[in-house]
């Protein structure tokens, strides 16, 4: 296996996801605009297939979570119970000679502008809420945000999902859904963006029993991105330190992933406690306490989190796929994970090929995302394919009008199989699902 030139390889990678569809800058024909993506027919389908692999494992594998999606423009207050409002600042400084931003907290303002090394202003906390208005009038008492995270929806419909699903605690509540947050510096392509999609799992225990639940989510969630096919080694825990944790949390440690740019954080786990539901009982006014019959006593629950953002996770297991060889670059996405599952290539265009390819393909599209190409030779279809990271080509030729056989050749190896036409839907049942 080639080794990667880490320096260049966002940028490598940036280009690969325009040329081939998966990630094209925001408002491009109009110059673009700051951190805002549009993803492509294959970032479209590697997105659908990491949310629905998330939502596989952590709402259909499981008695206990029921799905939502709440909205995502809520009650003020709820933003002013949950602490946003006064407390989701970050410290910015201006440089004064060059004018660029910088978060005070990610680097050394003693030294500088990390730019020019210019005189920096004095921090002022940033408030990273977008604000509207709902309705036609502008003014304070109309202002309604964008919510910056999508787990304040789950906690205000605790007790609606309970109710209608009859859980009884300990259970979880899982969320797939945008979120924004008016970053101070965005960047790294897709990893740090002002809009984005959260998949967030609150789990709500009994207090005392929180501890276990902790452990049990962090070791259900690192064994996750092993199921994705992530390497093992480029996976670590970072566990927040006193002075890192949220105000709201008793416990913290973020999934970490080594990117070109260093170890940043994938996904964050967190002990709330009963910090969520009892701000909201106090800004609500309503008793939000949970009935637990078998104890015969009432408490609020601790809520155990775990919340990960899609466009970030397509960052990771795009970086994490991305390979060069002498003669190609090639994706080694998992086959679950790939936009497009397999490619169908007449050899030639003539002789009754193309006919019995074509018959293969409607066959297959019925079930998996496939790809008919009749363009180029066979040689830089494959090439095609496998920057495409598709990890299966099926080819019709000469011999398959003879004995009904096919070549499926495999993305990783190169190595070709001959099978029977009437095996090839079996095969990628197998091979992908
Ligand atoms: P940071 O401190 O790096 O700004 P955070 O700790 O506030 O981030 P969380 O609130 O824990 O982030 O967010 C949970 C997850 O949501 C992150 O692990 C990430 O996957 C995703 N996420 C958060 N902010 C962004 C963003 N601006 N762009 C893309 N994904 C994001």
């Amino acid at each position: 296996m080639a080794q990667k030139n880490s320096n260049n390889l966002m940028d490598k990678l940036s280009s690969l996801a325009k040329r081939r569809g998966y990630v094209f800058q925001s408002s491009e024909i109009y110059g673009g605009l700051n951190s805002c993506y549009d993803y492509g027919p294959l970032g479209t389908e590697l997105k659908k297939n990491i949310r629905e692999l998330w939502w596989k494992t952590m709402v259909y594998e499981r008695e206990d979570i029921e799905g939502l999606d709440s909205s995502i423009l809520m009650h003020p207050r709820i933003w002013e119970a949950s602490g946003h409002v006064e407390g989701f600042t970050d410290p910015l400084v201006d440089c004064k000679k060059c004018k660029m931003r910088w978060r005070a907290d990610q680097i050394e303002t003693t030294e500088g502008c990390p730019n020019c090394g210019g005189e920096l202003t004095e921090p002022r906390m940033f408030n990273l809420m977008f604000k509207t208005f709902m309705g036609p009038l502008e003014d304070a008492a109309h202002v309604v945000y964008m919510r910056p995270e999508t787990a304040q929806g789950i906690y205000v419909n605790f007790h609606n999902v309970r109710e209608a699903s009859r859980q009884k605690v300990p259970f979880g509540i899982a969320q797939i859904g945008k979120a924004f947050r008016n970053e101070i510096t965005p960047g790294n392509f897709i990893f740090r963006t002002r809009e984005f999609e959260q998949m967030e799992m609150q789990y709500f225990v009994k207090p005392g029993s929180d501890e276990e639940w902790f452990g049990f989510w962090k070791e259900q969630r690192i064994d996750w991105y092993n199921r994705l096919g992530i390497k093992k080694e480029k996976l670590r825990f970072h566990e927040h330190s006193e002075k890192e944790l949220a105000h709201y949390a008793k416990a913290a440690f973020d999934i970490e992933y080594e990117f070109p740019f260093g170890w940043s954080e994938i996904e964050g786990i967190h002990n709330r406690t009963d910090f969520d539901l009892s701000r909201h009982q106090e800004y609500a006014s309503k008793d939000l306490r949970y009935y637990d019959q078998e104890a015969n006593e009432k408490y609020i629950p601790y809520i155990i989190e775990t919340s990960t953002g899609v466009d970030r996770l397509m960052l990771t297991v795009l970086v994490d796929a991305y390979d060069e060889e002498p003669e190609r670059v090639v994706l080694r996405l998992k086959p679950q994970l790939a936009p497009v599952k397999a490619a169908v290539f007449a050899l030639v265009n003539k002789e009754g090929m193309p006919e019995v390819a074509t018959r293969l393909f409607e066959n297959l599209r019925k079930d998996f995302k496939v790809f008919y190409d009749a363009a180029g030779s066979v040689g830089r279809r494959y090439r095609r394919q496998d920057e495409a990271g598709t990890p299966y080509c099926i080819t019709i030729d000469g011999q398959t009008l003879q004995d009904q056989t096919v070549t499926i050749r495999e993305r990783d190896n190169m190595e070709q199989i001959r099978i029977n036409l009437d095996k090839v839907y079996p095969f990628l049942k197998e091979h992908i699902t």
